[in-house]
């Protein structure tokens, strides 16, 4: 065994089930470990590393900003932050932002804001959907309803119920005036690439304009041009109040926001929220380069590879209809719902140098970097006839 893996073993809390390599460096849509071997990257850091490893833009924009400042905290005026957040605003339409370290944060945030708006207004309830997932912390997880996230870790926040995903009776049955927020992924990154009905969004809209509720759309996986489009939810046309972000926002580095509406931009007044890093200086530069450069010259790609890929894989699915079920996702943000467990496709695919991860046990899913080519979907896909030949 190798000593970093003995170390880590040691040395960390065991809550990661990692990948038996060790990394050495990494470029564009590939890893390299310490003995030379190339793998695929089509995990893609968890849907973060949105422009592949090491960009050059990316690059750039990180070290002239470190070579300013790195850290200041939010006490000052910084151009690095505005500039993120003006380009952030201009893409996405929405009025107002607040940058956070992480995913989890960012939900957190829209969380109080949920409850403010609602106390202020007499109305208690925040709904969110089985299988959802939306981090780590106390908040994100009284959202979310399987037990492995959160066992013998109660209590939880209340007033929350969580409905099922994509049930529109139900939702009409529990909705009412006293409900604050409903908090939804468009598609569900950890739930199984599960996607909302047209019918169940109808209906969610229709009870908000009746009773008056906010939506936040937790688009932390399925932003920032995963679907081709900014928002996952730009497929309806329907506007939430709360978008949360993070994952590939900060272009490697950790950065995460929660976009408002003008109507929200008095929700708090100064001092009732903060974060020493949130908006750091560095991953503001670095998120920047990173949406920049897929506006300007990726989203006619991220299309045609995205059709590329799906192609590709709808042959995959017919050629092995005993294993693969159905293939699920948009875009780069794809799903293979298979008939045993995933993980032992992730490790047959490993064999071939591919890397992926299984998600809600038997879902393989695909979060490649945006710039993946054809001769990487090529590749994927002959590993996978590879793969699922021998299982
Ligand atoms: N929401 C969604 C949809 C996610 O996929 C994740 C992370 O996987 C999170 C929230 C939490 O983000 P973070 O791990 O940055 O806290």
């Amino acid at each position: 065994m190798h000593s970093l893996i003995e170390k880590e073993s040691q040395l960390l809390l065991q809550t990661y089930k990692r990948l038996p390599i060790v990394v050495d460096y990494a470029k564009g849509t590939r890893i390299y470990d310490i003995e030379g071997n190339s793998y695929l990257d089509f995990l893609g850091g968890i849907a973060v590393n949105l422009v592949g490893h090491s960009h050059p833009k990316i690059l750039e924009a990180i070290t002239t900003q470190c070579k300013r400042y790195m850290h200041l905290s939010n006490y000052f005026y910084q151009d690095a932050q505005i500039a993120m957040a003006e380009k952030l605003l201009q893409l996405t339409g929405y009025d107002r932002i607040f940058f956070t370290n992480s995913g989890t944060e960012a939900n957190e945030g829209a969380l109080k804001i949920c409850r403010r708006w609602g106390n202020q207004r007499n109305k208690k309830i925040i709904i969110a959907f089985t299988n959802g997932f939306h981090g780590r912390t106390y908040g994100s997880l009284s959202l979310m309803d399987k037990p492995r996230y959160k066992e013998s870790m109660e209590p939880f926040l209340d007033n929350i119920k969580i409905l099922p995903y994509n049930d529109a009776q139900s939702l009409k049955k529990e909705v009412n005036t006293n409900v604050a927020a409903v908090f939804l992924e468009f598609i569900q990154g950890e739930g199984g690439l599960e996607e909302t009905t047209e019918e169940f969004i109808a209906t969610l809209w229709g009870l908000k304009n009746k009773f008056n509720f906010l939506v936040v759309a937790d688009e932390i996986q399925s932003g920032i041009y995963r679907t081709g489009d900014f928002f996952a939810f730009n497929k309806f046309n329907i506007g939430p109040d709360i978008v949360t972000l993070a994952k590939g926002l900060g272009g490697g580095l950790p950065l995460g926001a929660i976009l408002l509406k003008e109507s929200l931009a008095n929700i708090f007044e100064k001092g009732m929220h903060g974060t020493t890093f949130g908006g750091n200086a560095v991953a503001c530069a670095s998120g920047l380069a990173t949406i920049n450069e897929i506006s300007q010259n990726l989203i006619p790609h991220i299309k045609q590879i995205s059709k590329y890929l799906s192609e590709k894989l709808q042959n995959v699915a017919k050629e092995f209809p005993q294993k693969v079920i159905e293939l699920r996702g948009r875009g780069l943000m794809c799903g293979i719902l298979l008939n045993f467990e995933a993980s032992r496709l992730v490790e047959s695919l490993l064999e071939e140098k591919i890397i992926t991860n299984a998600t809600s046990k038997n879902v393989l899913r695909l979060v490649p970097p945006l710039i993946i080519a054809e001769n990487d979907v090529d590749e994927l896909i002959k590993g996978l006839y590879n793969a699922l030949e021998r299982l």
